[in-house]
């Protein structure tokens, strides 16, 4: 399942990253879309090979609708998106992340 973005968010963000998108996101998703937005801006989201991966506190596996946070599994269940789903879906559509040239899973092995 891919993660449907209202238009008036993605025409913000084609208009950059000020604060009709901040507005926006906080008016569509609340506290999660406010995370979103300081994702994006303080270049937070790395794409590695295999996965996207946001890094907050922690560091979160996106792909497509799933995220590995605590959030999106127990509190939203997957119902809604949660701040990382949004933050990478922004991220994809202007292509603003790092790329990392490794797997990430090759992290994850102990
Ligand atoms: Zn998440």
């Amino acid at each position: 399942m891919k993660m449907k973005m209202p238009n008036e968010v993605i025409e913000a963000l084609q208009k950059g990253l000020g604060y009709e998108l901040y507005k926006t996101l906080f008016l569509n998703y609340g506290k999660r879309g406010e995370k979103a937005f300081f994702y994006l801006l303080q270049n937070r989201v790395k794409k590695y090979k295999d996965f996207f991966v946001v890094v907050g506190r922690n560091e979160y596996v996106v792909d497509e609708y799933f995220c590995s946070c605590p959030d999106f599994q127990f509190r939203l269940k997957g119902r809604e998106p949660c701040s990382h789903i949004i933050a990478v879906e922004l991220a994809k559509r202007i292509k603003r992340y790092d790329e990392v040239d490794a797997y990430y899973i090759d992290y994850l092995k102990p």
